[in-house]
């Protein structure tokens, strides 16, 4: 962990040069960095009990998700407050640098714990969207999350699942509509030659659309390891209109 928290260490101060931050990213006071000091530690960002818990052993959390595919989950907190503001930010406002304030976060709260068990991926692979979703955006955001989670973490980046087809938000949709909305929608793309990989996406609220990409994984490679990093978790209501969802 030591060498990993020295990189993060030095990415920040390149960051910071680069970039030239004169406000904090996060609540906007003066600060020389991406985060100030108050907002990197305002333990309000993951709202867990145990920050770096594998959200799977809790009954509570995956009760309501679709997740025969995958084996680990961990998320920052829950779909709300600071966090929902800059995954908004980052998906909504086309403001990219949201994915460097968040990789903080996680690696913050998350990858510690992570980095004392044997639960560590040998490479990040992002969630694809589909073409059109992209040509939309600008971005997908995923591959932004997993390139900054990458460097602070010292893992590479794998672009190996495609998306076959355009889908509707899911955040329009109940969760049986979500599950027949993204069923077989990715394909494999390239050979994998890991044992042990993370699908990194922004939010997970019925786990519908990481399982999708799961199982394309999984049908070729049965014996994988898939463990899902996400940065908020949006627990599934009732209403439609409540939830960001995975898009
Ligand atoms: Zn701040």
């Amino acid at each position: 962990m030591g060498s990993v928290t020295r990189l993060t260490n030095v990415w920040e101060q390149v960051s910071a040069l680069l970039t030239h931050h004169k406000h904090c990213y996060v609540c906007k006071q003066s600060s020389a960095l991406l985060v100030c000091e108050y907002c990197r530690y305002d333990t309000s960002i993951a709202h867990f009990e145990v920050p770096g818990f594998d959200l799977l052993e809790k009954p509570s959390v995956s009760e309501h998700l679709v997740s025969p595919y995958y084996h680990h989950l961990y998320a920052l907190g829950k779909y709300e407050g600071i966090l929902k503001a800059l995954i908004n930010r980052l998906k909504f406002s086309k403001e990219p640098l949201a994915a460097q304030v968040l990789s903080r976060f996680f690696v913050d709260y998350i990858y510690p714990r992570m980095a004392h068990t044997s639960e560590l991926p040998e490479v990040l692979v992002p969630v694809p969207l589909s073409k059109w979703r992209y040509a939309q955006r600008g971005y997908n955001q995923a591959r932004l999350l997993a390139h900054a989670l990458g460097k602070r973490c010292d893992l590479p980046v794998y672009d190996c699942v495609k998306r076959l087809r355009h889908t509707k938000a899911q955040s329009e949709l109940n969760r049986e509509q979500r599950l027949e909305n993204i069923h077989d929608a990715f394909a494999l793309c390239s050979s994998i030659e890991y044992k042990h990989i993370a699908l990194v996406d922004d939010v997970v609220t019925t786990g519908a659309t990481i399982n999708s990409a799961c199982k394309a994984i999984v049908a070729s490679y049965p014996d994988i390891t898939v463990s899902v990093w996400s940065m908020a978790l949006s627990p599934p209501t009732r209403t439609k209109t409540q939830n960001s969802g995975d898009i």
